[in-house]
Order: structure tokens, then C-alpha cells, then sequence
């Protein structure tokens, strides 16, 4: 079979395994190779002042850095153009005779443009994780989020005498778990803790309750402290930008994990 060798073998490894899948536009392979004089990776072991970076995920801006660094989100599947186009690709679908070859090919367009959006939100999330594990950091602090949890369905709500249905706000929180699931956190995760074991740094995942209505300053815990971007307590009054303080405060906990409470380095 004739393939087109976009990245050819490097010398000193053997083929271990080959995988041929069918995709929407074309087959494809792919390889893995061993060459056992490589070393394997190994985490340096954390000092006592890690350098540590905090890293918030989110949909207005796919990623806020405890360091102030902020990534933009596309929003691949769900941004205004990506949305128009296949609401038109898929009305040409369903306009076409049942079981048509015409329908059939139509069918093929949306698919296309499905894998295209995917590719696209792939090679971005490797940038972004190579953006991020590459700065001069020892681990990166994530959150251990539960996106499945999060992105359940709302309980069906039932009228009591009548039995009919009534609204549960799941309508409304159809938009918001699309562009959850366009956000990709989850891949994108897996693509840093990827990242940062070849480089030799450590991933700690923290538990992310609160992270973005805790005060900095004092402790008090409120959703009044947020008002959209901005964050001020209700309490002491202290105020910055919500997002990159809900980083900061993943970062604060990574590091309380590694070595306990007590100092707190900035970074
Ligand atoms: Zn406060």
C-alpha cells in the first residue's frame, strides 16, 4: 500500500506496533517505535522552593496563569461562524431524499467539517500545554476537575398533581456544557501532564472547591466575592482580577500540598 511518509523512522528504533484507521477524508497510520537506549523520563525531585505555576480553566479565556498569563479560548465548535456553518451543511443534509446518494454526500460535508473543527482544537491544545509546562516552572498545579459531573444532565422536574413536565433549565444548560465539552479542559490536561513528564517537571492536581470565590486576603468564602471578572470580598474589601486570583490560589494549594502550610513563594 502506497502511504505518504510525513515523518520517516529516526535510527536506533525498532517498530513496535502500527495502528491503520479510517477517518471522515482518508486512512491513516501510525507507528510506535522503541529504541531502548533512550533513558526513560524521571520527575526531578521537587526542592524546597518549588517553582510553581497555577493554572485556571475556563471558557471566556481557555487558560488563566497564577502569573498573570492569560490563552485565549477559539471556541472551535461553538463560536458564532463554526455554529452557522454546520447548522447550513446540516439543513443540506436533511433536505435531501432519504437514503439518496445526494444525502449521502451532504452527510459527508458535516462530517468533514467535524474533523476539521477537531484537528484544529488538537493542535491548539498541544501549543497551549507546550505554552504553559514550557515556562521555567518545577511543576504545574491544575485542577482535578470532574468534567463528566459537571456537565450532567439537570434533574427532570415534574408538576405533582398533573405529572406534566416542567421546565428544568436544561435547555439553558445545553449551551453551557457544549462549550465545555468545545473548551476540551479535559485533553488539554492530558496533554500537559503528557508534556511535562518529558520534560522532567511534576503535574499536582488540586482540588478546585471554592478556588474562585475564596478571598486572598482574609479566607472568607462567598459568591458575592464575584462579580463576573472581577473579584472583590465582601468582607475585607480586597479586590483583583477573578480569574488569574482563582490560579493563584491553585498554585497557593499545589504548593501547601507539596510541603505543608506555612511559607508561600510568588511566581
Ligand atoms: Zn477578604
Amino acid at each position: 500500500m502506497r502511504f505518504h511518509n510525513s515523518r520517516s523512522i529516526p535510527s536506533g528504533f525498532t517498530i513496535k506496533a502500527c495502528t491503520v484507521r479510517k477517518r471522515q477524508n482518508d486512512w491513516y497510520v501510525s507507528v510506535r517505535i522503541e529504541d531502548k537506549s533512550v533513558p526513560e523520563y524521571s520527575p526531578k525531585a521537587l526542592g524546597n522552593n518549588p517553582k510553581v505555576i497555577g493554572c485556571d480553566l475556563g471558557l471566556t479565556k481557555l487558560v488563566h496563569l497564577s502569573d498573570g498569563y492569560q490563552i485565549e479560548n477559539p471556541r472551535f465548535s461553538t463560536n458564532k461562524k463554526a455554529k452557522r456553518t454546520l447548522k447550513i451543511r446540516q439543513r443540506r443534509v436533511s433536505r435531501k431524499t432519504k437514503g439518496s446518494k445526494n444525502r449521502k454526500k451532504a452527510a459527508i460535508k458535516v462530517s468533514r467539517f467535524h474533523q476539521k473543527i477537531g484537528d484544529k482544537r488538537q493542535a491548539y491544545q498541544w501549543k497551549t500545554a507546550n505554552k504553559i509546562v514550557s515556562r521555567s516552572i518545577d511543576a504545574i498545579a491544575l485542577e482535578d476537575l470532574n468534567i463528566s459531573g459537571m456537565m450532567r444532565r439537570c434533574k427532570v422536574k415534574s408538576d405533582e398533581k398533573t405529572g406534566r413536565f416542567l421546565k428544568n433549565g436544561q435547555s439553558r444548560k445545553k449551551g453551557l456544557n457544549r462549550a465545555i465539552s468545545d473548551a476540551g479542559w479535559g485533553d488539554l490536561g492530558l496533554k500537559i501532564e503528557y508534556l511535562a513528564a518529558k520534560q522532567g517537571k511534576i503535574v499536582i492536581k488540586v482540588n478546585p472547591k471554592h478556588s474562585s470565590q475564596e478571598c486572598r486576603n482574609c479566607g472568607h468564602i462567598d459568591q458575592e466575592n464575584r462579580d463576573e471578572e472581577k473579584f472583590i470580598c465582601v468582607e475585607c474589601g480586597y479586590h483583583e482580577h477573578a480569574d488569574i486570583g482563582a490560579a493563584k490560589t491553585i498554585r497557593d494549594r499545589a504548593l501547601r500540598m507539596v510541603r505543608g502550610p506555612g511559607r508561600e513563594t510568588w511566581c
